[in-house]
Order: structure tokens, then C-alpha cells, then sequence
């Protein structure tokens, strides 16, 4: 009897041992990754080594990321639509093809995209101061066309141009769109804009930079302007002297 009560008194205080311990250990845990991850951004941001910068960079994308995040913060998306850019677009410094033509194939499968793109090709053709020429093969052009979707930008499109630094002549292009915003109904992107954020990667795919001075397509933030006067003319401008020797 004696024995039996001994037990039913240790069982409870063990219970309530293992218990704390496991919380001690959790809390444990806790502090030790929250040193190391401090340990990590002290020294992403104090060294210049390139695992540092990864490290920076790496911690720049998560916290993008989390602020993005509607669950983060349920304001953001409104203030989101605000600033939305068409894309962040590094600078070309005059970069172009040696003549005013470029073969292009469009990898999209989906479809809105895919409309939108060759819609984008037959304005720009019709300008007469470029003539993009569609492809059957990924491999016999020189600008692939491409959707991808990624909320950690602000960018609604994407072009990334490989430039001969000798030559200052593009080598390649590719050109995206990116589906997070312009196929998410919140964002209310209208097929005109999708379009015309088509025709603004494809004026990078050609050699033009941002015109935030004008009503231009290539305006950094917005996609409301097709191809404009002005467009037409930095076209021309950037390949005045395309009678150049090959
Ligand atoms: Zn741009």
C-alpha cells in the first residue's frame, strides 16, 4: 500500500520533470539559433567576402519575401499596387544588335502570354524601325520569350541581356513575364497592360532603356502607354547607323 502511494506521487513529478525539461531544452534551442543567425547577419554585413554577400543577399530575399507576404501584413498589397514596376531594368550603356532585326522564340505555353507576346512582336513590327521574326526553334533565336513567377520582386516583367563587351552588341536576350501579378486578378492587370508590358520587355530586347520623361511604353512603373512617337524615335535613334559592316 505503502509502495503503491510511493508511485502515484513519483509519477506526476516525473511527468512534470520530463515536461520542463523538454521546455528548457526547446528554449534552449531557440536562444542558440537566434545567436547563430545573429552571429550570420553580423557578418554578412561586416565582411565583403562573397559568402557575405550571399548571406546578405540571402537575408535581404527572406525579409522581401515575409513583407510581401499578404499574411505578413494584409495593407501591403494595396500599397503593393501603388509601386508595382514594370521591372527593374539595368543599364544598356547604348548596347543594341548590329542591325535592327532580331529572331525571337516564344517559350510561353500559357496562353495569355503567348497572344500577348506575338501582339508585342506585330507592334513593334509595324513601327518599321525593328522587325522581331518569330522562330519554330529555341535554339535559332537569339531572344527567348518566357513567363516566370516570382513575388520577391516588384517587377512585373524581366530582361536579362548578355552584352558583347568588346563590341558593346547584345548577344542574347531573354525576356519574362512574371504570372504572380499579371495573372493575379488582385493586381487587375488588363490584357492591354499585359501586353504592353510585353512590348516594354521586348523595347529592352532591343536596346532601349527607361523613359519616365514622356508618355513612353517604356515608362519604368505602369504599363498604361503602348508604343509611342517617341518610342519609335530612340528606336531609330539607337540604329541610325545600322548599315553598319557586319
Ligand atoms: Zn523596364
Amino acid at each position: 500500500m505503502k509502495f503503491l502511494l510511493k508511485i502515484l506521487i513519483t509519477i506526476p513529478k516525473r511527468i512534470l520533470s520530463f515536461v520542463w525539461s523538454l521546455i528548457f531544452s526547446l528554449i534552449k534551442t531557440i536562444v542558440f539559433l537566434a545567436l547563430i543567425i545573429l552571429a550570420l547577419m553580423y557578418y554578412a554585413n561586416h565582411s565583403s567576402s562573397p559568402v557575405a554577400n550571399q548571406l546578405s543577399n540571402f537575408f535581404e530575399t527572406v525579409t522581401t519575401v515575409l513583407d510581401n507576404s499578404s499574411f505578413a501584413n494584409p495593407n501591403k498589397l494595396g500599397e503593393q499596387l501603388a509601386h508595382l514596376e514594370t521591372d527593374s531594368h539595368e543599364h544598356l550603356d547604348g548596347a543594341r544588335w548590329s542591325t535592327n532585326s532580331a529572331t525571337i522564340y516564344i517559350a510561353t505555353e500559357n496562353s495569355t502570354f503567348r497572344s500577348a507576346y506575338q501582339e508585342a512582336i506585330e507592334a513593334w513590327n509595324q513601327t518599321g524601325a525593328f522587325h522581331f521574326k518569330i522562330v519554330d526553334q529555341p535554339g535559332q533565336a537569339k531572344i527567348i520569350a518566357k513567363d516566370y513567377s516570382d513575388p520577391s520582386t516588384q517587377a512585373a516583367g524581366l530582361a536579362n541581356t548578355k552584352t558583347n563587351a568588346l563590341t558593346n552588341r547584345l548577344v542574347s536576350v531573354e525576356v519574362f513575364l512574371n504570372t504572380y501579378y499579371l495573372s493575379n486578378p488582385d493586381y487587375g492587370y488588363s490584357q492591354e497592360r499585359i501586353v504592353n508590358t510585353a512590348i516594354h520587355e521586348l523595347g529592352h530586347a532591343i536596346g532601349l532603356e527607361h523613359d519616365d520623361e514622356h508618355d513612353s511604353v517604356m515608362q519604368s512603373a505602369g504599363s498604361y502607354y503602348g508604343i509611342q512617337e517617341v518610342d519609335i524615335r530612340a528606336v531609330n535613334q539607337l540604329y541610325a547607323d545600322k548599315n553598319e559592316a557586319a
